[in-house]
Protein backbone atom coordinates (compact mmCIF):
# COMPACT_ATOMS: atom_id res chain seq x y z
CA UNK A 1 0.00 0.00 0.00
CA UNK A 2 2.84 2.65 1.12
CA UNK A 3 4.63 1.63 -2.40
CA UNK A 4 1.77 2.46 -4.47
CA UNK A 5 0.93 5.83 -2.95
CA UNK A 6 4.29 6.48 -2.58
CA UNK A 7 4.22 6.70 -6.78
CA UNK A 8 1.33 9.10 -6.67
CA UNK A 9 2.88 11.58 -4.57
CA UNK A 10 6.94 11.66 -5.11
CA UNK A 11 7.78 14.92 -4.57
CA UNK A 12 8.08 15.76 -0.88
CA UNK A 13 7.27 19.19 -1.56
CA UNK A 14 4.20 18.28 -3.42
CA UNK A 15 1.68 19.84 -0.53
CA UNK A 16 -1.02 20.59 -3.61
CA UNK A 17 -0.86 16.55 -4.86
CA UNK A 18 -1.18 15.74 -0.73
CA UNK A 19 -4.09 17.85 -0.35
CA UNK A 20 -5.93 16.65 -3.31
CA UNK A 21 -5.63 13.21 -2.15
CA UNK A 22 -6.20 13.91 0.79
CA UNK A 23 -10.08 14.79 0.01
CA UNK A 24 -9.79 11.89 -2.41
CA UNK A 25 -9.29 9.17 0.25
CA UNK A 26 -11.51 11.08 2.94
CA UNK A 27 -14.30 11.40 0.62
CA UNK A 28 -14.17 7.86 -0.64
CA UNK A 29 -13.07 5.89 2.18
CA UNK A 30 -13.75 7.78 5.32
CA UNK A 31 -11.08 8.80 8.59
CA UNK A 32 -9.39 5.62 8.68
CA UNK A 33 -6.92 6.34 5.02
CA UNK A 34 -5.88 9.24 6.98
CA UNK A 35 -3.44 7.27 9.02
CA UNK A 36 -2.50 5.78 5.50
CA UNK A 37 -1.86 9.47 4.00
CA UNK A 38 0.17 9.96 6.89
CA UNK A 39 2.41 6.61 6.16
CA UNK A 40 2.33 8.69 2.21
CA UNK A 41 3.90 11.90 3.71
CA UNK A 42 6.59 10.24 5.73
CA UNK A 43 7.77 8.02 2.54
CA UNK A 44 7.20 11.12 0.48
CA UNK A 45 9.87 13.00 2.71
CA UNK A 46 11.65 9.80 3.74
CA UNK A 47 15.73 11.28 4.16
CA UNK A 48 17.67 8.60 5.35
CA UNK A 49 21.33 9.36 6.48
CA UNK A 50 24.15 6.94 6.27
CA UNK A 51 26.80 6.50 8.76
CA UNK A 52 30.13 5.27 8.23
CA UNK A 53 31.25 2.15 10.53
CA UNK A 54 34.83 2.08 10.77
CA UNK A 55 35.44 -1.87 11.58
CA UNK A 56 39.10 -2.99 10.76
CA UNK A 57 41.97 -2.01 9.03
CA UNK A 58 43.12 -4.77 6.33
CA UNK A 59 46.91 -5.05 5.26
CA UNK A 60 47.21 -5.90 1.39
CA UNK A 61 49.19 -6.25 -1.00
CA UNK A 62 48.51 -2.63 -2.75
CA UNK A 63 47.66 -4.13 -6.82
CA UNK A 64 44.84 -6.10 -5.24
CA UNK A 65 43.25 -2.56 -4.73
CA UNK A 66 44.33 -1.05 -7.86
CA UNK A 67 45.46 -3.11 -10.96
CA UNK A 68 49.34 -3.42 -11.16
CA UNK A 69 49.40 -0.22 -8.54
CA UNK A 70 52.82 -0.50 -6.34
CA UNK A 71 53.17 -4.16 -7.26
CA UNK A 72 54.42 -5.66 -4.13
CA UNK A 73 54.03 -2.95 -1.77
CA UNK A 74 51.70 -3.62 1.33
CA UNK A 75 49.30 -1.06 2.17
CA UNK A 76 46.33 -0.94 4.49
CA UNK A 77 42.95 0.01 3.27
CA UNK A 78 39.44 0.22 5.87
CA UNK A 79 37.24 -1.91 5.77
CA UNK A 80 32.80 -0.11 6.85
CA UNK A 81 30.05 -1.24 7.08
CA UNK A 82 26.97 1.37 6.47
CA UNK A 83 24.30 2.12 9.01
CA UNK A 84 21.25 3.86 7.38
CA UNK A 85 19.03 5.55 9.80
CA UNK A 86 15.87 7.93 9.51
CA UNK A 87 13.76 4.99 8.62
CA UNK A 88 11.53 2.94 10.67
CA UNK A 89 14.15 0.45 11.33
CA UNK A 90 17.69 0.57 11.72
CA UNK A 91 19.65 -0.66 8.61
CA UNK A 92 22.95 -2.19 8.30
CA UNK A 93 24.82 -2.74 4.68
CA UNK A 94 27.43 -5.68 5.34
CA UNK A 95 28.68 -7.15 8.34
CA UNK A 96 32.79 -7.09 8.18
CA UNK A 97 34.61 -9.73 9.13
CA UNK A 98 34.05 -12.64 11.34
CA UNK A 99 37.22 -12.06 12.95
CA UNK A 100 40.57 -11.04 12.26
CA UNK A 101 42.49 -14.34 11.80
CA UNK A 102 40.39 -15.31 9.10
CA UNK A 103 41.79 -12.89 6.65
CA UNK A 104 44.80 -15.47 6.75
CA UNK A 105 43.26 -17.57 4.37
CA UNK A 106 44.23 -15.04 1.57
CA UNK A 107 46.99 -14.09 2.92
CA UNK A 108 46.03 -10.80 4.58
CA UNK A 109 46.33 -9.41 8.43
CA UNK A 110 43.49 -7.59 10.03
CA UNK A 111 44.08 -4.90 13.10
CA UNK A 112 41.40 -4.46 14.79
CA UNK A 113 42.34 -0.79 17.49
CA UNK A 114 40.80 1.84 19.20
CA UNK A 115 36.86 2.21 18.43
CA UNK A 116 36.51 -0.19 15.77
CA UNK A 117 34.47 -3.73 15.63
CA UNK A 118 31.17 -3.38 14.72
CA UNK A 119 29.55 -3.27 18.26
CA UNK A 120 31.24 -0.17 18.92
CA UNK A 121 30.53 1.57 15.74
CA UNK A 122 27.16 0.66 16.52
CA UNK A 123 26.92 2.29 19.81
CA UNK A 124 28.51 5.34 18.42
CA UNK A 125 24.75 5.68 17.33
CA UNK A 126 22.90 4.47 20.24
CA UNK A 127 22.15 1.30 18.26
CA UNK A 128 22.75 -2.29 19.34
CA UNK A 129 22.79 -5.43 16.95
CA UNK A 130 19.19 -5.96 18.12
CA UNK A 131 17.91 -3.06 16.63
CA UNK A 132 18.99 -4.01 13.25
CA UNK A 133 15.90 -5.41 11.21
CA UNK A 134 17.83 -5.69 8.04
CA UNK A 135 21.22 -6.60 7.06
CA UNK A 136 21.73 -5.53 3.00
CA UNK A 137 24.96 -6.88 0.82
CA UNK A 138 26.39 -5.19 -1.64
CA UNK A 139 28.19 -8.77 -2.01
CA UNK A 140 28.73 -12.04 0.24
CA UNK A 141 32.84 -11.94 0.43
CA UNK A 142 35.03 -12.58 3.44
CA UNK A 143 35.13 -9.10 4.54
CA UNK A 144 31.58 -7.91 4.14
CA UNK A 145 29.38 -11.04 5.45
CA UNK A 146 31.01 -12.43 8.35
CA UNK A 147 28.78 -11.47 10.78
CA UNK A 148 25.45 -11.91 9.68
CA UNK A 149 24.86 -14.69 12.11
CA UNK A 150 24.95 -12.02 15.15
CA UNK A 151 21.38 -10.46 13.49
CA UNK A 152 19.19 -13.59 13.92
CA UNK A 153 16.00 -11.46 14.04
CA UNK A 154 16.77 -9.29 10.83
CA UNK A 155 16.15 -10.03 7.60
CA UNK A 156 19.35 -10.59 5.23
CA UNK A 157 18.40 -8.96 1.61
CA UNK A 158 20.84 -10.33 -0.95
CA UNK A 159 20.87 -10.99 -5.04
CA UNK A 160 20.01 -14.78 -5.19
CA UNK A 161 22.74 -14.78 -8.05
CA UNK A 162 25.49 -13.44 -5.18
CA UNK A 163 24.53 -16.44 -3.20
CA UNK A 164 24.53 -18.65 -6.13
CA UNK A 165 28.04 -17.25 -7.04
CA UNK A 166 29.28 -17.83 -3.23
CA UNK A 167 28.81 -21.44 -3.83
CA UNK A 168 30.35 -21.78 -6.98
CA UNK A 169 34.11 -22.07 -6.02
CA UNK A 170 34.89 -18.94 -8.76
CA UNK A 171 36.60 -17.05 -6.25
CA UNK A 172 37.72 -19.46 -3.85
CA UNK A 173 38.30 -18.38 -0.39
CA UNK A 174 36.91 -15.26 -0.20
CA UNK A 175 33.76 -16.97 0.30
CA UNK A 176 34.07 -18.66 3.30
CA UNK A 177 31.89 -21.86 4.19
CA UNK A 178 30.86 -20.74 7.46
CA UNK A 179 29.62 -17.69 6.22
CA UNK A 180 28.13 -19.33 2.55
CA UNK A 181 26.67 -22.30 5.04
CA UNK A 182 24.96 -19.65 7.29
CA UNK A 183 22.99 -17.98 4.33
CA UNK A 184 22.34 -22.20 3.15
CA UNK A 185 20.49 -22.46 6.55
CA UNK A 186 18.83 -18.40 6.48
CA UNK A 187 16.83 -19.95 3.10
CA UNK A 188 15.10 -22.92 5.55
CA UNK A 189 14.43 -20.54 8.22
CA UNK A 190 11.27 -17.94 7.54
CA UNK A 191 11.31 -14.47 7.01
CA UNK A 192 15.13 -14.87 7.37
CA UNK A 193 16.41 -13.82 3.94
CA UNK A 194 15.19 -11.86 1.33
CA UNK A 195 16.58 -12.88 -2.31
CA UNK A 196 16.39 -10.51 -5.33
CA UNK A 197 16.56 -11.16 -8.98
CA UNK A 198 17.26 -7.80 -9.91
CA UNK A 199 19.08 -9.40 -13.33
CA UNK A 200 15.01 -10.13 -14.46
CA UNK A 201 12.96 -7.79 -12.44
CA UNK A 202 15.05 -4.70 -12.84
CA UNK A 203 16.07 -2.13 -10.07
CA UNK A 204 13.61 -3.00 -6.36
CA UNK A 205 12.69 -0.44 -4.21
CA UNK A 206 13.18 -2.65 -0.94
CA UNK A 207 12.01 -0.06 1.52
CA UNK A 208 10.98 3.25 0.75
CA UNK A 209 13.34 5.35 -0.17
CA UNK A 210 15.87 2.54 -0.81
CA UNK A 211 16.46 0.69 -4.28
CA UNK A 212 18.83 -1.84 -5.00
CA UNK A 213 20.15 -2.35 -8.66
CA UNK A 214 22.84 -4.68 -10.08
CA UNK A 215 26.04 -3.45 -10.31
CA UNK A 216 27.92 -5.67 -13.03
CA UNK A 217 31.24 -6.19 -11.39
CA UNK A 218 33.54 -7.25 -8.93
CA UNK A 219 31.30 -10.50 -8.34
CA UNK A 220 28.49 -11.99 -10.34
CA UNK A 221 26.21 -11.23 -7.88
CA UNK A 222 27.48 -7.78 -6.66
CA UNK A 223 23.94 -4.94 -6.20
CA UNK A 224 24.68 -1.00 -6.17
CA UNK A 225 22.14 0.29 -2.85
CA UNK A 226 21.20 3.56 -3.56
CA UNK A 227 19.63 5.40 -0.55
CA UNK A 228 17.97 8.95 -0.40
CA UNK A 229 19.35 11.33 1.61
CA UNK A 230 18.58 14.93 2.81
CA UNK A 231 21.07 15.81 -0.10
CA UNK A 232 20.29 13.35 -2.93
CA UNK A 233 20.70 9.80 -3.71
CA UNK A 234 23.68 7.84 -1.93
CA UNK A 235 25.01 5.00 -4.07
CA UNK A 236 26.56 2.14 -2.00
CA UNK A 237 28.45 0.39 -4.40
CA UNK A 238 30.36 -2.46 -2.27
CA UNK A 239 33.70 -3.31 -4.03
CA UNK A 240 33.72 -2.00 -7.81
CA UNK A 241 36.33 0.16 -6.54
CA UNK A 242 38.56 0.04 -3.50
CA UNK A 243 40.83 3.06 -3.77
CA UNK A 244 38.82 6.18 -5.22
CA UNK A 245 41.57 8.54 -5.95
CA UNK A 246 43.60 6.10 -7.86
CA UNK A 247 40.94 4.43 -9.56
CA UNK A 248 38.36 7.52 -10.18
CA UNK A 249 40.33 10.79 -9.67
CA UNK A 250 43.47 10.23 -11.05
CA UNK A 251 43.58 6.65 -12.59
CA UNK A 252 46.77 4.78 -12.78
CA UNK A 253 47.97 3.95 -15.77
CA UNK A 254 44.99 5.34 -17.91
CA UNK A 255 45.36 7.54 -20.89
CA UNK A 256 41.70 7.58 -21.84
CA UNK A 257 39.37 10.81 -20.21
CA UNK A 258 37.33 9.84 -17.86
CA UNK A 259 38.03 5.93 -17.65
CA UNK A 260 38.40 4.36 -14.86
CA UNK A 261 40.93 2.20 -13.81
CA UNK A 262 39.53 -1.18 -12.07
CA UNK A 263 40.73 -3.46 -8.84
CA UNK A 264 43.21 -5.74 -8.43
CA UNK A 265 40.70 -8.15 -7.75
CA UNK A 266 37.47 -8.48 -9.87
CA UNK A 267 35.63 -11.46 -11.15
CA UNK A 268 33.83 -9.76 -14.07
CA UNK A 269 35.53 -8.94 -17.80
CA UNK A 270 37.22 -5.80 -17.83
CA UNK A 271 34.58 -4.41 -20.21
CA UNK A 272 32.00 -5.13 -17.66
CA UNK A 273 33.91 -4.11 -14.69
CA UNK A 274 34.29 -0.28 -16.09
CA UNK A 275 30.96 0.09 -17.21
CA UNK A 276 30.32 -0.95 -13.70
CA UNK A 277 32.02 1.89 -12.17
CA UNK A 278 30.67 4.32 -14.93
CA UNK A 279 27.22 3.10 -14.25
CA UNK A 280 27.60 3.93 -10.32
CA UNK A 281 29.13 7.03 -11.28
CA UNK A 282 25.85 7.81 -12.47
CA UNK A 283 23.48 5.97 -10.00
CA UNK A 284 23.75 8.73 -7.42
CA UNK A 285 25.02 11.97 -6.15
CA UNK A 286 26.91 10.18 -3.63
CA UNK A 287 29.54 7.12 -4.23
CA UNK A 288 30.08 5.13 -0.83
CA UNK A 289 32.66 2.44 -1.69
CA UNK A 290 33.38 -0.59 0.72
CA UNK A 291 37.28 0.39 1.56
CA UNK A 292 37.45 3.97 0.85
CA UNK A 293 36.04 7.43 2.52
CA UNK A 294 32.73 8.14 0.37
CA UNK A 295 32.75 10.95 -2.34
CA UNK A 296 30.34 13.39 -3.93
CA UNK A 297 29.99 13.36 -7.42
CA UNK A 298 29.11 15.56 -10.37
CA UNK A 299 28.38 14.32 -13.61
CA UNK A 300 30.65 11.47 -13.32
CA UNK A 301 33.45 13.23 -11.60
CA UNK A 302 34.29 13.13 -8.46
CA UNK A 303 34.20 16.48 -6.76
CA UNK A 304 34.36 15.95 -3.04
CA UNK A 305 35.47 13.70 -0.05
CA UNK A 306 33.71 12.74 2.89
CA UNK A 307 34.57 11.45 6.39
CA UNK A 308 32.13 9.65 8.59
CA UNK A 309 28.78 10.54 7.58
CA UNK A 310 26.59 10.93 4.68
CA UNK A 311 25.31 13.91 4.25
CA UNK A 312 28.33 15.57 6.14
CA UNK A 313 31.13 17.84 5.92
CA UNK A 314 33.08 17.53 2.87
CA UNK A 315 36.75 18.57 1.13
CA UNK A 316 35.92 19.55 -1.92
CA UNK A 317 38.80 17.54 -4.97
CA UNK A 318 40.63 19.79 -7.32
CA UNK A 319 40.62 17.37 -11.12
CA UNK A 320 43.45 16.05 -11.97
CA UNK A 321 42.64 16.26 -15.94
CA UNK A 322 41.07 19.66 -16.95
CA UNK A 323 37.88 19.04 -17.78
CA UNK A 324 36.74 20.65 -21.49
ZN1 LIG B 1 35.62 -5.77 0.40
Amino acid sequence: MRHQLSILAPDPDSDERLELLTNLLTDSSGGSMIAVLALVREGASMAYEIKVLDLIDIEVEASFLVLAHKIGNVTRAKCWSYLILGGEDAILVDTGVSSPEILGRLGMTGFVEGDQGLESQLAKHGVSTGDVRYVLHTHTHIDHAGQDDRFPGATGIIKRSELEYSASGLMGAQYPPEYVKHHIDRLHSPGALRLLDLELSGPDEILPGIVCEVAGGHTEGSMNILVETGEGTACICGDIVYDVQNSLVEPYHVMLEREPQVTGNHGLAKRQERAAIKKALNSGRFLLTGHDNPARIEAGRVVARLADSVPGPEVLVEPAVPVA
